[in-house]
């Protein structure tokens, strides 16, 4: 079984599709990390908290953009580096999260943007899960370990180098990213 799947950003500027949406390739998790939130509020997107973000974990090679790639955008949430979290600029939504190398070849697609998100399949694991005030993960090591297997059979048959994100011979991202400021970072992590 396999199903290929479209989403776009929510005024459908950029379009992309996810190609070979079946388990062996991709990893259907959620997370509700203060990063993931902190990049919904910088966008000015409705972000409830206690509702964690559902990711399609894949690799960068199975997604294809079919449209508005002018609108692709990236930007940092820490000086210090950390993911690179893509976004839509015609509309403000965001899109992705990859690693900062092509090396490391990886993304994370939300969820929310794709057309039938029925077709990812259950959700199969869960970062960041905030219970009794505690921090918990559930099958972290189950994604893991099939994140690392993608990622390594990307690197072997060469394929890490098709990516949208990166340049692949000069190995920096096909836009430069934009951190936030001081004041941008305050606003996004406030606490709601
Ligand atoms: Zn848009
Ligand atoms: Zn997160």
């Amino acid at each position: 079984m396999t199903s290929d799947v479209t989403l776009s950003c929510s005024c459908g500027a950029l379009s992309a599709k996810l190609l070979n949406v079946r388990p062996q390739h991709g990893f259907h998790a959620s997370c509700d990390c203060d990063d993931c939130h902190a990049t919904n509020n910088h966008h000015g997107v409705h972000d409830p908290k206690d509702t964690a973000i559902d990711l399609y974990q894949t690799s960068p090679s199975n997604l294809k953009i079919l449209s508005g790639g002018e609108n692709l955008s990236v930007l940092r949430l820490h000086k210090s580096g950390g993911l690179l979290r893509w976004y839509a600029k015609c509309c403000d939504t965001p899109m992705y999260n990859t690693m900062a190398s092509p090396k490391l070849p990886v993304v994370g697609v939300v969820a929310s943007n794709v057309d039938n998100p029925e077709a990812l399949g259950p959700v199969r694991a869960q970062g960041f899960v905030k219970k009794d005030g505690k921090t918990t993960h559930k099958n972290m090591v189950g994604m893991l370990s099939r994140m690392i297997g993608r990622m390594a059979r990307e690197r072997i048959s060469g394929r890490w180098r098709d990516t949208p994100f990166f340049d692949a011979s000069t190995m920096e991202p096909v836009v430069t990213p934009y951190t936030l400021t001081a004041d941008e970072r305050t606003a996004a992590y406030q606490p709601r």
